[in-house]
């Protein structure tokens, strides 16, 4: 396959007139800027590296929009919760395919093609464990591959119900795993995915309320792809680890572990000035979830100090209540604004140009690093993922270079995408998923039985 774009954005910025060559493996064989167009070409305005959700549960997109009715006058991120395991405690494995399948072409049609799940939900309801253990875990691979994004599978590891050792609630029954069994259920999953290109596995940590760090170090030295763990999300949390630990979260998993480039610490919302330092220090990657955190009432990750110290980060859909890495940085970069009360607050002191651009490369790069995977974008060798945007959809036309960024972040009502490309092969042509009559339809079915609708 070819392609030629009118212009590019490549590792090293923009280019006009690039031709791309894609192999017959799923990958870029060669990307050529200022070249000509051949007669196999298909032209294409504007291309760029499609992004990576670094943090997604995909069966709460079964309940999008649903928690958002005030239920007492104190509705907290507890009392969502509350709510989240309900449909929890329901899900089938069939159902879970059919709303992951669906959730990934949501993704794909709004511009991504990369997932990291971290997939806590491995048993039935009840809690017994599944003939095959990894039966969950499997279904999201299904899913991933039926639609055709990359998935980097996070199996993670729940043994408890809070700080104190407390036994799970029957709502968490289904999450209940040892440090063993994750390693059974990484093994089994690896096992049969062998080499499928799309897929990979790493390891999730949910918490540190539901996991005690001293039962991990036999799981973390086996591993050698990318942990992740939610960290810091809410004041509740932070007071719960000092109480218990006398710590706060960040501070005490820097101190008992050794966080380095492998690890995504999600959320990381409250952290102290010298957990920032520390954190940026380590090679992590913050994992942010602006529009999730926004609707839980999380509160504010402090970026601005976070990228003048160097920090990396990456942007993950999470709860997935609405799918759009566009919004996702508009959501970020605007929290900064109104907080600092400042304009093109995410950038660091001493950067001046675009806010759109830089945010852009920074969480592809962030994604990238957190997903386990060793290159991204358009350079050869690398998976051969795109994005072409839809200039019909952008607020302007005729724009260029990072202006095109800016707009599709700050200027569009909706993903300005047109075509995506995962692994070689189209997977949304003029804006529709390539299978989405189907996928959507065996949503819908599902959806109607699970909610009871
Ligand atoms: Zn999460």
């Amino acid at each position: 396959m070819e392609l030629f774009a009118e212009q590019a954005l490549l590792p090293d910025g923009w280019h006009r007139n690039v031709r791309i060559n894609v192999s017959s493996d799923g990958c870029f064989e060669s990307i050529i800027p200022d070249a000509r167009m051949s007669a196999s070409s298909e032209r294409k305005a504007i291309v760029v590296p499609s992004q990576l959700s670094l943090h997604s549960h995909a069966f709460q997109r079964g309940m999008a929009g649903l928690a958002e009715s005030r239920q007492n006058p104190a509705d907290t991120f507890w009392t969502w919760r509350r709510l989240m395991y309900q449909l929890a405690h329901r899900i089938s494995p069939e159902q879970m395919q059919d709303i992951a399948s669906y959730l990934y072409m949501e993704m794909l049609t709004a511009g991504y093609t990369q997932v990291a799940e971290f997939h806590y939900l491995h048993h039935a309801p009840g809690g017994a464990t599944y003939g095959q253990v990894a039966e969950m875990s499997l279904r999201v691979g299904e899913a991933a591959q039926s639609v055709g994004i990359g998935l980097t599978l996070l199996p993670t590891l729940y043994e408890r119900g809070g700080f104190d050792g407390r036994p799970l609630q029957e709502a968490q029954e289904r999450f209940a795993t040892t440090p063993e069994l994750i390693g059974r259920i990484i093994s089994e999953t690896r096992s049969a995915w062998g080499e499928m290109p799309l897929l990979s596995v790493g390891l999730g940590l949910h918490s540190l309320r539901a996991v005690d760090l001293r039962t991990t170090s036999d799981l973390l030295s086996a591993q050698t792809g990318s942990v992740h763990i939610h960290v810091a999300e809410q004041q509740k949390e932070v007071e719960e680890c000092v109480a218990s630990v006398g710590a706060r979260p960040v501070e005490y998993l820097l101190a008992q572990t050794d966080v380095d480039e492998r690890w995504c610490l999600v959320h990381a919302t409250h952290l102290s000035a010298s957990e920032v330092a520390a954190m940026a220090r380590s090679g992590a990657v913050a994992g942010l979830c602006p529009i999730t955190e926004a609707n839980l009432g999380d509160g504010l990750f402090p970026l601005v100090p976070y990228v003048n110290d160097g920090g990396r980060f990456g942007i993950g859909s999470d709860s997935n209540v609405l799918i759009s890495p566009w919004e996702e940085l508009r959501t970020l970069e605007y929290g900064q604004r109104l907080f600092t009360q400042t304009r093109c607050a995410a950038l660091p002191v001493a950067t001046l140009g675009s806010t759109g651009g830089w945010l852009y490369r920074q969480v592809l790069d962030g994604g990238r690093q957190a997903c386990g995977l060793e290159s991204w974008g358009l350079l050869a060798g690398a998976r051969a993922d795109l994005c072409v945007l839809d200039e019909d959809l952008l607020p302007l036309p005729y724009l260029q270079d990072d202006a095109v960024l800016d707009a599709a972040i700050f200027g569009s009502r909706q993903p300005p995408v047109k075509d995506v490309l995962c692994g070689g092969q189209w997977r949304v042509r003029d804006g529709r998923h390539v299978n989405h009559d189907a996928v959507t339809a065996a949503f819908r079915r599902t959806v109607r039985t699970l909610l009871d609708l």
